[in-house]
């Protein structure tokens, strides 16, 4: 077995377990915290120009690394606490937007799917 995602969920897993955590980690809180942690993410670039948005600086980038990995690390647990494979989920959520938005119709526009 060679898949990140389940390396992720089994190595917090026992990260929250040796902390006796399991409790504090509903579907609610984990889901409340993922939105925390989007937000810290959002939050460098907010007021930033779109082309400061496309390079942020060295010290900034390392923040944008952490909060990407707090968001990605409450996502697994949340999957994980609802019994939910991450990546199939998010296969079969691609294979729903490319009915959605059909190459022919969306290229090149970011009409939302009714509108197109
Ligand atoms: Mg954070």
């Amino acid at each position: 077995m060679n898949d990140p995602l389940i390396e992720l969920r089994d190595r917090l897993r026992v990260f929250t377990q040796e902390r006796e955590w399991d409790r504090y980690h509903t579907p609610k809180n984990l889901a409340m915290a993922l939105i925390v942690e989007a937000a810290e993410l959002a939050e460098h670039f907010q007021w930033l120009t779109p082309e400061e948005s496309q390079s942020p600086q060295d010290g900034k980038r390392a923040r944008i690394r952490d909060e990407l990995a707090d968001v990605l690390i409450y996502l697994v647990e949340l999957a994980d606490a609802l019994d939910v494979d991450l990546a199939a989920a998010a296969h079969d959520k691609i294979a729903k937007n490319a009915l959605k938005y059909p190459v022919e119709k969306a290229r090149g526009n970011a009409k939302k799917y009714d509108e197109l």
